[in-house]
């Protein structure tokens, strides 16, 4: 799929092939780091998802996922700061090895809330595996992920399971929408 069959994009920021890339990396150094263990991946609905199911199957070591859904950041483009949890996991997770999977990270914020309520109920570690994590300068993120895939410029990117307003996450690359968009 090429930028040209989707007017709204600006251009594109992550082709497919780059993404396979670092998800066969990020998929390897998990399956080293957990060896011998069985995490449980918690997807973070929705955007994660689609970066959950290429994780899990470029992972090696016996695993299992269930998903949170959050809402941070509405129908906008700007973070509401306000983390809301609309479905919550129903695996047990006391003595087990968590893996937190989002798929973008900009304040932090989200990750952080997240983080404080799984730890809470005792599992074993709690660890984050985010696909991107957004630049912003003179911006430090509110956690530091164990697992990051690769960084993105301060841009609004939507595609490979970003949305905006619920649409283009079926994109199969990332890319930065048109400023027309949403303005
Ligand atoms: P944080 O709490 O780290 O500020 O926000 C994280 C969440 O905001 C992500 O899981 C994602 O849902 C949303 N988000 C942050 N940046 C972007 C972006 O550039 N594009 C899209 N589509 N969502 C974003």
């Amino acid at each position: 799929m090429s930028e040209q069959l989707h007017p709204d994009i600006e251009f594109v920021l992550l082709s497919e092939k780059q993404i396979r890339g670092i998800v066969q990396d990020l998929g390897a150094q998990i399956s080293k780091d957990y060896e011998g263990k069985s995490p449980l991946f918690v997807s973070v609905l929705r955007g994660g998802f689609v970066f959950t199911a290429d994780l899990m199957r470029a992972v090696t070591v016996p695993c299992s996922v269930d998903f949170m859904a959050v809402s941070s950041y509405g129908d906008g483009v700007k973070s509401s700061g306000v983390v809301q949890i609309v479905k919550d996991i129903s695996t047990k997770i006391e003595g087990r090895h968590v893996i937190i999977v989002e798929d973008i990270l900009d304040t932090g914020l989200t990750l952080k809330y997240l983080i404080g309520l799984l730890e809470g109920r005792h599992p074993a570690s709690v660890a984050v595996a985010t696909f991107a994590v957004k630049d912003i300068p003179g911006c430090t993120p509110a956690i530091e992920p164990a697992y990051v895939g690769t960084h993105v410029p301060n841009e609004f990117v939507v595609g490979y399971g970003l949305d905006y307003a619920e649409r283009y996450r079926n994109l199969p690359f990332v890319g930065v929408l048109k400023p027309e968009v949403y303005s």
